[in-house]
């Protein structure tokens, strides 16, 4: 039970009834609404399972229900890995070093979600370290890992998962980019769900969003959650050769006749974290689609800003 100030945006777990009739004055009359116009006492209010928000407050208020049943928040943790990593302040990375994207950009993610996040840096190749960064990351409820997922020599993550226990159900998904992505689970009481995200960091996102985003929603208590995929108009041409399915970035705006039209953003591949930085949705070609042309739909996984107010964008890096 949480008190109002605390319910905004948590998952209620129980139904919300009206606890008299609304309105509650009795007088009838010319521009007097009567008494139980609104609603009368006993009617249900607002389902289990659905998000607390800001008029599912107001409406709380007004009925009295100061106290009310939510889904526990699940507490995520994040790191990444990799030796050639560096925090992001480095000046001047050597070659063969990078900035660390991955563990600020899914933990951004996880706040954004309203989710308690612990940001626990970046962990070496390295057996060893990354078990000890693993053990404090399974104290949470969710734990993120990137990197360290491929097939390379010094890709640790899924063997020391298993040492430490974490039953490991998903080792590979058919779909581009994000290929290497691992899901496993453990914990005795309740249970710890880990992803093992794949180190390019629009890989890590794309199976964060696609596959890790219903996953969180449904720790909270939402029932069934799918993220909504409209159809979409292209704007330019897409193509998928190959048994996964692609999801690349677009952006998404509203035409004059109010059709959502996608604008798909020119990439150069996993590692191209700019472009998703200007996407607003990926668009989603079908395994084996082959070149679909402008002018054809295609569903959208959104992403916030989806979408943007009118339809004019362009590129800025064209
Ligand atoms: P890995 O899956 O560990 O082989 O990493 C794949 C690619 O993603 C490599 O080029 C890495 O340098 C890059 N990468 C891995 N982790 C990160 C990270 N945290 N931030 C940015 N790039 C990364
Ligand atoms: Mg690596």
């Amino acid at each position: 039970m949480v008190g109002l100030a605390a319910a905004r945006g948590r998952v209620l777990r129980e139904a919300v009834f009206a606890d008299r009739d609304l309105p509650p004055f009795d007088r009838a009359g010319d521009r007097i609404t009567a008494r139980g116009a609104e609603v009368r006492a006993g009617t249900k209010l607002l389902e289990a399972g659905g998000r607390v928000s800001a008029a599912a407050l107001g409406l709380l208020a007004t009925v009295g229900k100061v106290e009310v049943a939510v889904g526990r928040r699940p507490r995520v943790a994040v790191f990444s890995t990799g030796d050639e990593l560096r925090h992001p302040r480095t000046a001047t990375p050597r070659p063969a070093q990078i900035r660390d994207a991955n563990s600020h950009m899914i933990a951004a993610r996880c706040r954004g979600l309203g989710l308690p996040t612990r940001r626990l840096g970046f962990a070496p190749d390295d057996p060893q370290k990354l078990a000890e960064t693993i053990a404090s990351g399974l104290q949470s409820d969710v734990l993120f890992i990137s990197g360290g997922v491929s097939m390379g020599r010094y890709d640790y993550v899924e063997p020391v998962l298993e040492a430490a226990g974490v039953r490991l159900l998903v080792t590979a998904v058919a779909i581009r980019p994000g290929k290497p992505f691992v899901f496993g689970i453990t914990g005795e009481s309740r249970p710890i769900l880990v992803f093992g995200l794949p180190g390019n960091p629009v890989s890590a996102l794309t199976t964060f969003e696609v596959l890790a985003r219903p996953a969180l929603e449904k720790m909270e208590g939402i029932p069934d959650p799918r993220s909504p995929r409209p159809s979409v108009r292209l704007l330019a041409p897409v193509t998928q050769h190959g048994p996964r399915r692609a999801f690349l970035p677009a952006r998404v705006g509203i035409s004059e006749n109010g059709e959502l039209t996608a604008q798909p953003i020119r990439s150069q591949g996993s590692g191209d974290i700019a472009a998703v930085a200007l996407a607003n949705a990926f668009v989603i070609v079908p395994e084996n689609a082959g070149t679909i042309p402008a002018g054809e739909s295609v569903a959208a996984h959104p992403l916030p800003g989806f979408p943007d107010a009118g339809p004019g964008w362009h590129d800025p890096r064209r």
